[in-house]
């Protein structure tokens, strides 16, 4: 059989994790982007900072990246320190061995992780086509479209700032319901976010409490901020497949429901893709394996933090993440007997909003 050229729609992470993983296989792969460059959603001349977690595997996520053939030629820090804050105020100190987190850059800037996959699949032949919206795929072809439909939103500024290099968070629903307030810093440039998963409406008002819980919390300095927000799409689907064609990334909802640390999932879901197309197998029970079991785990765990409110945070941030938060953190993503158990009220109880 002759193999045919694999047409790709959508240019971000999930969709680049499997032009490269194709092309290095020996594959004709065209990669079709509707923006004008990658990461547009983030920002075309403010980027926005965002966390590659590291806690849901024991192996560093950086070393695992290596191993699978991607790019690690981007800008991070290595988060090992950082300070959450409950509605009263009180400080929690998080730590851990390794890092919890890298900090990193979204958007077409020159050290983002966009730009890094994007040059490493060019490099590797792939043709990525920009302004170029791909309304049907006509031979072999993979869906990486990005999200479909808002269950969070996360929204706030980008700047410049002369602040230290660090992560702060802060777990009020009159800040962010049901979500968090995050600030991260990296070479005098911060973000600024509250990242919530409920009354979208007064969005506005929560950025703005936000911005001044900061203010008063850790001295938050914006210099030039550009407002910036965008949203998370979290669904754990029947199937990943639309007729014949794997759908990765957030477009098939690969997300971390608890609290939108997707990243890892969509690149998974997009190595996953190819490796189907490559071998025949069906992608469906690829990911079922792989990635739903922490899906899954994280539906409950959305369920049970979204019940905690206010006074439930401040015991969530004393009680589980104490200690190692790393360890802490991949012990929550476990699919273990509870969560197991609780799952079928979880599934139940969580509604995407997805239609
Ligand atoms: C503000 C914000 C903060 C976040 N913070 C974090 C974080 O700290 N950690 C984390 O892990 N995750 C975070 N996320 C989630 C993370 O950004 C996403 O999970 C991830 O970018 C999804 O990757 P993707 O490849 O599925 O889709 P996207 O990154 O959305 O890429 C999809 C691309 O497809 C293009 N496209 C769509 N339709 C077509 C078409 N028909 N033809 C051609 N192109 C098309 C779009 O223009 C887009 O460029 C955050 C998200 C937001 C909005």
């Amino acid at each position: 059989m002759t193999e045919t050229r694999i047409e790709i729609a959508g240019a971000g992470p999930a969709g680049l994790a499997a032009a490269i993983t194709l092309a290095k296989a020996g594959r004709e792969v065209v990669v079709h982007e509707a923006y004008k460059e990658v990461g547009y959603r983030f920002g075309s001349l403010y980027q926005d900072f965002q966390g590659l977690e590291n806690w849901t595997t024991e192996q560093n996520v950086i070393e695992l990246f290596e191993e699978q053939g991607l790019t690690t030629d981007f800008a991070t820090l290595a988060c090992y320190k950082g300070t959450a804050f409950d509605y009263k105020q009180r400080r929690y100190e998080i730590s851990s061995d390794q890092p919890l987190f890298y900090m990193l850059e979204r958007g077409p800037g020159p050290n983002t992780l966009d730009t890094a996959l994007l040059k490493q699949a060019q490099s590797l032949g792939v043709e990525v086509k920009f302004n170029s919206r791909l309304r049907e795929i006509t031979g072999e072809g993979i869906m990486a479209g990005g999200p479909k439909a808002a269950d969070a939103i996360s929204a706030g500024y980008h700047f410049a700032t002369d602040m230290e290099d660090g992560y702060w968070v802060i777990c009020d629903d009159d800040l962010a319901p049901k979500g968090y307030s995050y600030l991260l810093i990296m070479n005098g440039v911060g973000t600024v976010k509250s990242c919530m998963f409920d009354d979208f409406k007064q969005e506005k008002q929560y950025v703005a409490r936000t911005v001044t819980a900061f203010e008063q919390l850790v001295d938050l300095k914006m210099i030039n901020p550009k407002f910036h927000g965008g949203i998370g799409n979290f669904y754990v689907p029947e199937t990943a497949y639309n007729g014949q064609y794997p759908v990765v990334g957030e477009q098939a909802g690969f997300q971390d429901t608890l609290w939108g640390f997707g990243m890892r999932l969509v690149i998974s879901s997009g190595l996953l893709a190819a490796q189907s197309l490559l071998t025949g197998e069906n992608y469906d029970q690829l990911w079922r394996k792989q990635l739903k079991p922490q899906m899954d785990a994280s539906v409950v765990n959305r369920c049970i933090f979204s019940l905690l409110g206010n006074k439930g945070y401040g015991w969530f941030l004393r009680k589980k993440i104490q200690g190692d938060a790393r360890d802490s953190l991949r012990k929550e993503y476990q699919h273990s007997l509870l969560k197991k158990a609780l799952h079928p009220w979880a599934k139940r109880r969580y509604q995407s909003r997805r239609v």
